[in-house]
């Protein structure tokens, strides 16, 4: 059951149909009322591309990270405040 926002997961739909994967989804911060959606693999121009096109609502945005704390960038819903990042790098797919 998808507990993101009906923007993001429009974005989330075209990641997917892209070959990612949801990773983990955080339940609403009580302090910043924040969702978290991880996906497991980086954001490829593609998806970005379509994204960018098809719902420019959706707020871009990149943190260019630390050494061994790797960068990440994704789409935010500041209406829902609803999260989606990708990471920098695949994420290691256990068990998979
Ligand atoms: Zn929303």
């Amino acid at each position: 059951m998808r507990k993101s926002c009906r923007h993001i997961d429009l974005a989330i739909d075209i990641a997917l149909a892209a070959g990612n994967k949801v990773y983990s989804i955080t339940e609403r911060n009580p302090k910043t009322g924040n969702i978290l959606v991880y996906l497991y693999d980086p954001l490829i121009s593609q998806v970005k591309d379509t994204i960018d096109k098809e719902y420019p609502s959706l707020r871009y945005w990149e943190w260019k990270g630390v050494p061994h704390n790797p960068a990440e960038k994704g789409y935010a819903c500041d209406e829902c405040k609803v999260f989606l990042i990708f990471p920098n790098a695949k994420t290691p797919r256990v068990g998979a």
